[in-house]
Parts: structure tokens; sequence; C-alpha cells
């Protein structure tokens, strides 16, 4: 695979607008235009806020362990999004579409990816995608999504895999209080995307995955503009 030699990009990423849905109790999308090129004739500039875990995203370690900085405290206690490396984000990756294993939103086991995942493993892949939704609707949370069982995400960890990544809003159950597959991701070192947009990616192919965090040093998550390359 040559980089150069790809022949299209796929975007896995979703909108993000005023509509874009986010985990309940989080913020959405807004953002205000400070000049109008209308009124100055020089430039247009806003400025936005929203959670950095609306649409397609990654969590980085510091988002369930340590605390953040604070007032008294000059640096966050474990790696923001700014800090992550960026070779799990970058690299060959391989697509497995789970659309059929589970008809009913539910965890991916071990046993459903055990197979496919080890022969990736024995190619030399170490990035995994999963497709788990027939159709995404960016602007709808649906609060019954499929999630990584926390059998799969030790599979993945034991199989030596540097990402994972769904089209869901969470690797965890949405009512995972503990979010045991986010710690056991993260005690192998493993970094995950959520809330990809996989419609537009075959099952079972391989492709070059782009998607590194923006160089937050303050924040938890960062937004990726997540795209495949297809060979
Ligand atoms: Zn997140």
């Amino acid at each position: 695979m040559k980089i150069a030699d790809y022949k299209k990009i796929i975007d896995i990423s979703h909108i993000i607008d005023k509509d874009t849905a986010c985990f309940p109790g989080d913020i959405r999308f807004s953002h205000e235009i400070r000049v109008s090129f209308a009124d100055s004739n020089v430039i247009n500039l806003t400025s936005f806020t929203m959670s950095p875990h609306l649409g397609t995203h990654a969590d980085s370690p510091v988002h369930i362990k340590g605390s953040l900085e604070t007032s008294t405290q000059d640096h966050a206690t474990d790696t923001t999004a700014g800090d992550m490396p960026l070779e799990p984000f970058i690299g060959s990756c391989v697509v497995f579409d789970l659309t059929s294993d589970l008809p009913n939103p539910g965890a991916i086991t071990r046993e459903m990816i055990e197979e496919k995942a080890t022969r990736a493993k024995n190619e030399g892949i170490k990035r995994i995608l999963f497709r788990t939704e027939q159709k995404v609707e960016r602007e709808k949370f649906k609060d019954d999504y499929s999630y990584i069982g926390q059998d799969a995400a030790t599979l993945l960890g034991q199989l030596g895999f540097v990402l994972v990544g769904l089209d869901t809003p969470s690797v965890d159950h949405i009512r995972a209080k503990d979010l045991m597959t986010h710690k056991i991701l993260d005690q192998y070192a493993l970094s995950w995307l959520e809330n990809l947009d996989l419609t537009n990616a075959k099952p079972d192919t391989t492709y070059y995955l782009f998607a590194p965090p923006l160089k937050f040093s303050q924040l938890e998550a960062s937004p990726v503009r997540a795209v495949l390359l297809e060979f």
C-alpha cells in the first residue's frame, strides 16, 4: 500500500452543526458571528462552543482518570487530547461490518470479532473500525446503541491493536457507570474513535486511516476529521 496511490477518499466523519446530536447533558454546537463581511467589508469571523465529544472524536486518557488543569493546578495529571501520540490515528486499518451480527443494538463480543481480528493482526493491521448501524442519523441521539464488550476490548488489547473505532457515541454501554471498556482500552494503550459514519466503507476491507485529534492541550477529547483512503 503506497499512500500516493490511493484511489478515493471516504469521509467517515459527521457534519458538525447546531443539529448534530450529543450525549444527554452535553453541550451542542453553537456559534456566533463576531464580524461579518457585510458589515466590515473585510472578513467573516466567528467563535464557537461545543463539547469535544460532539460528532466524530477521540477521547484521551484524562477523560476517564486523573484531573484536568485547573486554576490551582498547572497541568493535567493524565494524557490530554493534545498530548496523545499520533501513530494510532494514522495508518492501515480494517473495517468490519457487524450489522448482521448485531441486528439489534448490543455488545460487540469477543466471539463476533476474534477470527477476523486475529486475521487482521496476522496481516500486520493494528487499527480496526466496527460498523454497527445500517444508517447513521447524526441528528438523533439513540440511547440503544451498540458498544464494545469488555471481552472484545481485552482481546483487541491482547492482540496488540493500537486503535479501535465505531459508529456509535461511546465504546461503553450508555448506562455503564464504571466505563470498564474505556478503562480496558486505556490499560492496553489503545486509542479509540467514537461517532464514525461507516456507511460508505466496504466491509472487511483494508484502508489507510487518517484521523488525528487536534492539539488541544487542556481538553480530554478532540474532534477529528476521519477519512479512509481506498486503494
Ligand atoms: Zn467521547
